[in-house]
């Protein structure tokens, strides 16, 4: 069986250490970062996801304003709340939740956020400074997963990774992040060829498709650590419903050195790092180094 990365007891470590450098901030500077999270329309995961966001960052310390707006909202309106938002020194992070209603432009609203406040990372000049290598702010999925395989691997360096997916918030941001680490990266997506045998040499392979349980333990090579972002929800024999990655889990464990759950992996690292990012932004905006605990 392969070692189990546990991303539920690490975000629970960090968002304790997170928690620390807080209120050092706070008792030090008289800083408390503040997040707004912004929600249009009642999608239910959207509900779930932001309550449970906003719930998180109180715990830490960080101020949390959530906007509930109606379904009906105009683009205007919500470009001027972004604008009031980008002007408002106790607003650190800005994240509106996705998926927006179909009359508002998702690009136009998210490239409105001031992007030292993108708390996602999605804005244009934060995916140029993640590729350029510069100071900018780093998709929380992606930096999550990186958090957790640079805990296990203290250098990756040389290490032949493969990223399964190339979508703008996981794929190629967690390229770049591979890269950034020396890695060799290849990233396959629907179109490669043979991708069975391409994830077969990785040493860090990165599953983010969206195809429940495509990877299973003969793609993988003996000893690899395998990062499962996947969320996929499938019926049971039983009639019930249930969370499984883009691993198999059950195959993939027995032939990897370490390896992600579903769930409980790189989802609650995803929450934990947006709570980072806030807490890097404030430290930014204040000119104030992160506190070390
Ligand atoms: P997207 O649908 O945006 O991208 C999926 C990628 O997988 C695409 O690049 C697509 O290729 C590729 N792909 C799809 N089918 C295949 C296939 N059969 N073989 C090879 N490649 C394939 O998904 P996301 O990146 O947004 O999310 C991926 C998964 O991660 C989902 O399960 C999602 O729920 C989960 N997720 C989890 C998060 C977390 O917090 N843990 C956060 C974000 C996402 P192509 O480009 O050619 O179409």
């Amino acid at each position: 069986m392969a070692h189990l990365i546990d991303g539920k007891q690490f975000a629970a470590k960090l968002r304790e250490k997170m928690t620390g450098q807080i209120a050092t901030i706070k008792s030090n500077h008289n800083v408390v970062p503040g997040l707004a999270v912004v929600l249009v329309g009642e999608d239910p995961a959207s509900q779930v996801y932001v309550r449970s966001k906003g719930k998180q960052a109180k715990e830490c310390g960080i101020t949390s304003i959530e906007h509930k707006l109606d379904v009906t909202t105009t683009e205007e309106f919500l470009l001027n709340l972004i604008n009031d938002m980008n002007n408002d020194a106790a607003i650190n992070g800005i994240l509106v939740q996705l998926p927006l209603p179909k009359h508002i432009d998702s690009a136009k609203v998210l490239e409105a956020i001031d992007p030292a406040k993108d708390v996602d990372g999605f804005h244009p000049v934060n995916v140029g400074l993640l590729s350029t290598g510069g100071k900018g702010m780093i998709p929380c999925t992606p930096l999550g997963s990186l958090m957790m395989l640079q805990d296990y691997h203290s250098d990756m360096s040389g290490m032949n990774a493969v990223v399964i997916g190339r979508s703008n918030i996981v794929g190629k941001p967690m390229f770049n992040l591979l890269l950034q680490q020396s890695c060799t990266v290849t990233v396959v997506h629907s179109r490669t060829k043979n991708i069975e045998a391409v994830v077969r040499e990785a040493d860090i392979v990165v599953a983010a498709v969206g195809v429940p349980e495509m990877v299973t333990g003969d793609w993988i090579k003996p000893g690899a650590t395998v990062i499962d972002v996947g969320i996929n929800r499938i019926e049971t024999a039983e009639g019930k419903t249930k969370l499984v990655g883009d691993v198999h889990f059950e195959s993939a464990d027995k032939v990897a050195g370490a390896i992600t759950p579903v769930p409980g992996g790189v989802g609650p690292m995803t929450i934990a790092c947006l709570l980072f990012n806030t807490l890097v932004a404030a430290c930014r905006h204040n000119n104030i180094d992160l506190p070390k605990v």
